[in-house]
This record gives structure tokens, C-alpha cells and sequence, in this order.
């Protein structure tokens, strides 16, 4: 059928109602990325409020050929769920209207959320009910469970609880032939058949709309302790890690490595943070111990640990927050840094995963390389330590930009180099941010021929006509022609 984006757009109205169609001036937030780096094009963004509607949308546009972009909250860093800058036939499909929870079952410790329900909203209701949902990180408030799973993201309690993917039981997805795939029993054993799941789980919208999942809960947190501590070098940080392991195991909720000139730059950028130390070291490690047993003394025996530690040289100081609010300003600092970033300058940043034991060889090798290839940025460091991700940033402040052409030149250098290091080493240079627009080329480039065809295989079998997310995650290669 032979349409125009006028009538296309009519339609879409007529099939979903005003309320879901959004153009113009209040298309724009939906266009443009959290750095506000990548700015998109697209009919309209279109937020059905059901399942239904979501399946009846994505029907009209394999119809009409329409491209679909799925999008959650759009904190995303991989430019992976806005539209492209070239002008071309394709909706954002956003689950910010789907925000119901739909089932909390406290006692088979399972919840089931719509799309949309954003990370702190679901924080908050399964708090009520005495149980946790573990994820967490610095976009929290605007982050949306379907782009949490879409991007497999990991955060600061990687460490104990896993990744996005070890938090999903089930799935609910529009395919891009309209269906609806769906598996939200809840189950912890579930052996029928292949587990699909794990294909939308980081399949960045490439693959289909998720719109619900089946989530695991855990027991709320009743004891709790948290410090920050200077460490020598990432090396101490590391030795000290192994450490904290043999003592507390699994009551470990965070071990987060930064360099004292992201700190620096959160307390000059976020107002209201306070300085954990004075002057700023050059590493700090924060440390965040939980449990759920009310009587573990858990900040006792932490404050033990520490002081041993601080005797024997293995760090150099620490603070111990006494109160929750204490607490709250040490973590809200963490939290900043991203936003930090973005008000410093351009930060060209590295998601990088090593095991732990080669987080320090790899930060020796990404600060020289940074030196080498380019001197005007200063080497930053955001660690979640206790799974081995290190967010490599190179900071150009605004002041000191060079013109357009250079900047891509070294910043294309220093990534080959740096994404080099991480291969040499045994590591991923997509831990958890994904691979989006920004990294499809070096995910082509870089998985070895038998695994990159499988995912197109997979991508061909789900998605014949390309219809979602185009560009992101897998570049279309000239075979598929
Ligand atoms: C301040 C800040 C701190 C951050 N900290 C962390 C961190 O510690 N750890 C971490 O892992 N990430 C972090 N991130 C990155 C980001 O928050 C995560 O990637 C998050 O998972 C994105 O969720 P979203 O809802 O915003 O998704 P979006 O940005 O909207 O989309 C991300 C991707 O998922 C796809 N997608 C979104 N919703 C759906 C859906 N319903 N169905 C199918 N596909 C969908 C999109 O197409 C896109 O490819 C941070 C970001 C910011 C801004």
C-alpha cells in the first residue's frame, strides 16, 4: 500500500487515540539522547498503554514498513533507542505509559511489572511489602524496567545479585510480526524448552517490544553498614577485596572503585554532595555490606575490619557514615558521577569488562594509552570493582575541544587501542551499557565470524524485515541482501 507520513500518521492516531501519539515540539525529548549527542528523526513517538495496543502498533508498521525504535526511560549510553539522524520512516515506540505492576507475590518473591515502571518506583513498592529488588544505579528514577532488561544494565550490586539477567524469571514481548511471546508464570524451574528469554535480555529493542516481565525479589535489607576508604593504588583496592570476601562473603552489596578526579568533579558540578575526604586522594573505594538479618553488627564488624586494615597499611583512611543520611550523601556522590561528567565536558567513555584480578594492569595500560594518544584529556576512573568493570573516562573539558574532524580522529585511535587492551587481556568491551549505534561497528568487527553469524541467523529469524531498531546492536552486512 502506498502511503504518505501524513497518512500514516492519521491512521496511527485513529488506531491507538491522540493520547499515544506524540509529534512535533513533544516528539523532541524522545528524539535525543541522555549526552544529547545523538539527535533523531521519526514520524512520532507512539506509548500504547496495554499489550494490546503496543501488539496493534507494531502490526500497522510490518504492514506498512515502518521501523520501530523501542525506547524506556532514554538514559541509555549507546545512542541505542533513539531514531537515526538521517530522515526515514520510523516510529519511537515507548513504554512510558505501561506502568502497572501488575502482580507482587511476597512470598514466592516475585513481581510482575510492566515495561515502564521505572527502577526507583519498583524499589519503593516492593519495599513496602518488606522485599527487594536489587538493581541499582545512578538513573534509577528514570530508568524503565524494559530498557533495564533491554540493556542487560548491571550497576553497583552487580556483586552480590548479578546482573539485569540474573534478575529476570520471565518475559513478555511484541514480536515484529505483531504476536505476543509471553512467559511470566514465575517460575524458578522451568525447563520447557529453549529459555527465549535470554535473547531480549540485552537485545537492545533489536528483536521485538518487551512489555512485562516476571522479576525476583529478595529479602529487604535490615542491617546494613557502608564506608569509603583511600587505597595506595588499584592493586590495595584489589588485595583488599579479596580480603573483605574471605570475611563477608555474600553480605557484600558494593565495592566500587573511583579516582579521586571523578569525586573532584561531582563536588564542582552536583550541588549539595559533600567531599568523603579533604583533600581528595587519588583513589577512593566505597563499600556498601547488607543483610537481612536484623542482628548481624554489620557496621561493627566492619568498623573491626577497616581498623585492621588501616593498622596493617592495606588502606590509608576511612570514613564510616553514623547515620542513614550520612550514608545516603556518601552514596549520592557515587550516583553524580555520570551527571558530573556530562556538565564537565566530552568524555569519551569506555565500558570495559576484565576479571578483577586484571582490573589494575588494565587501568596501568588504559592511562597510558589516554596519555599517549590524547594528552588533553585527563584519565578518569569508575570502577565497579567487585565484578571487574572499569568505566575508562578520557575528559575533554568544554574549553579545550578541538574541531570536529580531530576530535573523531582520536577518539576512533584511542578506542582501537583500548578496546585492543581489553581483548589482549580476556575482556569485553561492552560490560553493561550495551553496544547500541555506538558499537555496533566493533561488535561486527570484533565478535569472531562464528558467533556474529549465529546472532544474525537468530536476528533474520525473528525479525525478517529488519523492522526493529535498525543499526543498533547488529549493522545489517552485505550478505543479507
Ligand atoms: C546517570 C546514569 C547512570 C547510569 N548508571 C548505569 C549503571 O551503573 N549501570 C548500567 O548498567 N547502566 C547505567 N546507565 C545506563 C542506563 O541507565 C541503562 O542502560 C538503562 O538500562 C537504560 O534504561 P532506559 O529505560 O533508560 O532505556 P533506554 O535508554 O530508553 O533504551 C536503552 C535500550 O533498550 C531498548 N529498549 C528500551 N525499552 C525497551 C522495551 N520496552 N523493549 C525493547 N527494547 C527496549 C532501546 O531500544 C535501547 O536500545 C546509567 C545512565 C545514566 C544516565
Amino acid at each position: 500500500m502506498l502511503t504518505t507520513d501524513a497518512s500514516d500518521l492519521r491512521d496511527l492516531i485513529e488506531l491507538v487515540g491522540p493520547k499515544a501519539v506524540r509529534t512535533d515540539k513533544e516528539a523532541t525529548p524522545f528524539m535525543t539522547d541522555w549526552r544529547g549527542r545523538h539527535r533523531g528523526n521519526a514520524l512520532a513517538a507512539i506509548l500504547p498503554a496495554t499489550t494490546d495496543e503496543a501488539s496493534r502498533v507494531v502490526t500497522f508498521c510490518r504492514d506498512r514498513g515502518i521501523t520501530i525504535y523501542p525506547q524506556g526511560g532514554n538514559t541509555g549510553l549507546c545512542a541505542g533507542g533513539v531514531p537515526p539522524e538521517e530522515e526515514r520512516r520510523c516510529i519511537v515506540l515507548s513504554a512510558g505509559r505501561m506502568r502497572r505492576i501488575r502482580e507482587l507475590d511476597a512470598v514466592g518473591d516475585v513481581a510482575v511489572v510492566e515495561a515502564g515502571v521505572t527502577l526507583s518506583a519498583l524499589h519503593d513498592a516492593v519495599l513496602s511489602e518488606e522485599r527487594l529488588f536489587p538493581l541499582r544505579l545512578g538513573s534509577e528514577g528514570t530508568a524503565q524496567i524494559g530498557g533495564l532488561i533491554s540493556t542487560n544494565a548491571g550497576g553497583t550490586g552487580a556483586v552480590r545479585y548479578g546482573v539485569m539477567r540474573d534478575l529476570v524469571l520471565g518475559l513478555e514481548v511484541v514480536m515484529p510480526d505483531g504476536n505476543v511471546l509471553r512467559r511470566l508464570s514465575g517460575l524458578r524451574k522451568d525447563n520447557r524448552g529453549y529459555d527465549w528469554k535470554h535473547l531480549f535480555i540485552g537485545g537492545e529493542g533489536s528483536l521485538g517490544f518487551v512489555t512485562a516481565a516476571a522479576l525476583k525479589l529478595f529479602p529487604a535489607v535490615r542491617d546494613e553498614a557502608h564506608a569509603a576508604c583511600v587505597v595506595e593504588s588499584p592493586e590495595a583496592a584489589v588485595a583488599l577485596f579479596g580480603r573483605l570476601r574471605k570475611r563477608f562473603d555474600t553480605a557484600i552489596h558494593a565495592f566500587e572503585l573511583v579516582s579521586g578526579g571523578e569525586v573532584a568533579l561531582a563536588l564542582k558540578h552536583v550541588p549539595g554532595l559533600r567531599a568523603p575526604f579533604d583533600p581528595l586522594p587519588e583513589w577512593i573505594l566505597m563499600i556498601e555490606l547488607g543483610n537481612s538479618d536484623p542482628d548481624g553488627r554489620l557496621s561493627e564488624r566492619l568498623t573491626g575490619f577497616l581498623e585492621r586494615s588501616l593498622s596493617d597499611g592495606m588502606i590509608l583512611d576511612a570514613v564510616i557514615p553514623a547515620t542513614v543520611q550520612q550514608a545516603a550523601d556518601l552514596w549520592a556522590v557515587r550516583h553524580s558521577l555520570s551527571e558530573a561528567n556530562k556538565k564537565e565536558g566530552h568524555g569519551v567513555v569506555f565500558d570495559i569488562a576484565v576479571r578483577v584480578s586484571r582490573v589494575p594492569e588494565f587501568i596501568a595500560g588504559a592511562t597510558a594509552l589516554i596519555e599517549q594518544l590524547m594528552p588533553i584529556a585527563e584519565p578518569l576512573y569508575v570502577c565497579h570493582l567487585g565484578d571487574g568493570n572499569v568505566h575508562v573516562i578520557a575528559m575533554i573539558p568544554h574549553g579545550a575541544l578541538p574541531d570536529r574532524v580531530s576530535l573523531d580522529n582520536s577518539v576512533a585511535r584511542l578506542q582501537e587501542a583500548i578496546h585492543d587492551l581489553s581483548e589482549s587481556i580476556g575482556g569485553s568491551f561492552s560490560a553493561e551499557h550495551g553496544i547500541g549505534r555506538k558499537l555496533a561497528p566493533e561488535l561486527a568487527r570484533r565478535l569472531p565470524p562464528t558467533e556474529w553469524n549465529t546472532m544474525r541467523q537468530i536476528k533474520r529469524a525473528l525479525d525478517p524485515m529488519d523492522l526493529f531498531a535498525p543499526g543498533v546492536l547488529m549493522q545489517a552486512s552485505p550478505d543479507d541482501e
